[in-house]
């Protein structure tokens, strides 16, 4: 089965066309500046890597440019567009009616267009995705993949809030979690290397959105974001938890506006917020070169990525495996090193110069004593989307 994964942001799609069950990339890219005077569309085969630039007016024409692409008799990879059975989208916010993968219907989207309030920055340009998908390639079966469906299992002591119980019964605020297509595909594969379906592992995404996950036996029972992606960690631009008291006084004693203080809270915090920048790496060479504050910001990312695993340990009575992934747990050998530290109280103890290895993969970096494994799992919330499409659409045939 030929599918087309996408995840449409604002003014991006990224996209690979996957082969299933083979697991094989036919194509993959990313159209850039969609609506811009130039826009970029990227374009990589097994044969070709190329990028254009030229004018992308919207959605639509740019899935038309990549479907141009795809069909070209040079650097194609298919001859017709009906060879394409399914497309996977990446939908972040599925609320509490999209609790799984699913077809997409008429209804499907419009429940996806009333979470619009609830994923401001997201939903809108899934479901823009969505419906220029269908024109584009009308005889493919159209699935949604949801973030928020891997954290259905949190059970309700951890998923509800302590505020009036019609907030939960009528307005559906609760927690929902985020990353989840992340955390499912990284987890899965620890639990197969660890060879122990049981094992409890805490799942650590560091990106430009961070997040952590408490999992049993498969299953998300606990997760750092919420009922909107702001809390919790440190994040690029985002805050993570501040007490709510901090939002009250900037509006009734500051005068800022609602809009205001959510822009504050979401764009212009985290580590942007503390230094200036929101790319680790700058922010890592900073620190190296003595700027304190530089410093202090990976001190306080650090401090409260421990705080979820020490909160995360307590809830699953243990931990067998904590896994970092994304950009930075991918990448920042710093970060790794930091977080681990000092942390053999839970039987977790590093090998320094594992951890250092500039290698790209999946790999085990704790030392031959620690009781813990650490695994760094790079993420692919593509293959995971293309897996569970097919998966839906075998059960459905
Ligand atoms: P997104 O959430 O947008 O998918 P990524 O998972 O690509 O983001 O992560 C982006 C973050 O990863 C940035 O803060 C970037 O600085 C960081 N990063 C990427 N490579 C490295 C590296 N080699 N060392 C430290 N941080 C890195």
């Amino acid at each position: 089965m030929k599918i087309l994964v996408l995840n449409a942001g604002s003014s991006s799609i990224k996209y690979q066309l996957i082969l299933l069950p083979e697991k094989t990339i036919i194509a993959q890219g990313l159209v850039e500046r969609i609506g811009e005077k130039e826009g970029v569309i990227h374009y990589e085969t097994d044969s070709v890597e190329f990028e254009e630039k030229v004018f992308i007016g919207d959605h639509k024409k740019g899935l038309e440019r990549v479907a141009t692409l795809l069909l070209d008799s040079k650097i194609g990879v298919i001859h017709e567009a009906d060879e394409i059975n399914a497309v996977g989208h990446r939908v972040v916010h599925g609320g509490h009616k999209l609790v799984s993968t699913t077809l997409i219907t008429d209804e499907v989207k419009g429940i996806i267009r009333t979470l619009f309030n609830l994923a401001p920055l997201h939903n809108p340009p899934n479901l823009i995705g969505i419906e220029v998908a269908e024109k584009v390639f009308p005889k493919a079966s159209q699935v949604a993949v949801f973030d928020t469906a891997f954290h259905q299992s949190i059970p309700e002591v951890a998923h509800r809030y302590a505020i009036p119980n019609e907030f939960y019964e009528k307005e559906h605020i609760r927690v929902y979690g985020f990353h989840g297509t992340s955390h499912q595909f990284v987890s899965k594969k620890a639990l197969v290397l660890l060879n122990n379906p049981k094992a409890r592992i805490i799942s650590i995404h560091l990106g430009n959105g961070c997040s952590m996950t408490a999992i049993r036996e498969g299953k998300s029972v606990d997760h750092s974001l919420g009922f909107g992606p702001v809390n919790g960690l440190i994040m690029g631009t985002r805050s993570g938890d501040v007490d709510p008291s901090v939002i009250f006084y900037m509006e009734q004693n500051l005068g800022y506006s609602s809009e205001e203080v959510s822009t504050i809270f979401q764009k212009r915090s985290g580590m942007l917020g503390l230094t200036g920048s929101n790319d680790l790496r700058d922010i890592e060479r900073a620190a190296l070169s003595g700027d304190r504050m530089a410093q202090l910001a990976l001190e306080m990312n650090v401090y409260r990525i421990k705080k979820f695993i020490g909160s995360f340990a307590a809830i699953l009575n243990g931990i067998d495996a904590i896994v970092f992934t994304a950009g930075i747990g991918e990448n920042s050998v710093l970060i790794r090193q930091m977080v681990c530290q000092d942390l053999t109280f839970l039987g977790l103890d590093l090998d320094l110069e594992k951890n250092q290895k500039q290698i790209k993969g999946t790999r085990f970096i704790e030392s031959n004593s620690s009781k813990v494994k650490i695994l760094v799992i790079p993420t692919n919330e593509e293959l995971e989307i293309a897996e569970q499409t097919y998966t839906l659409l075998k059960t459905k045939v």
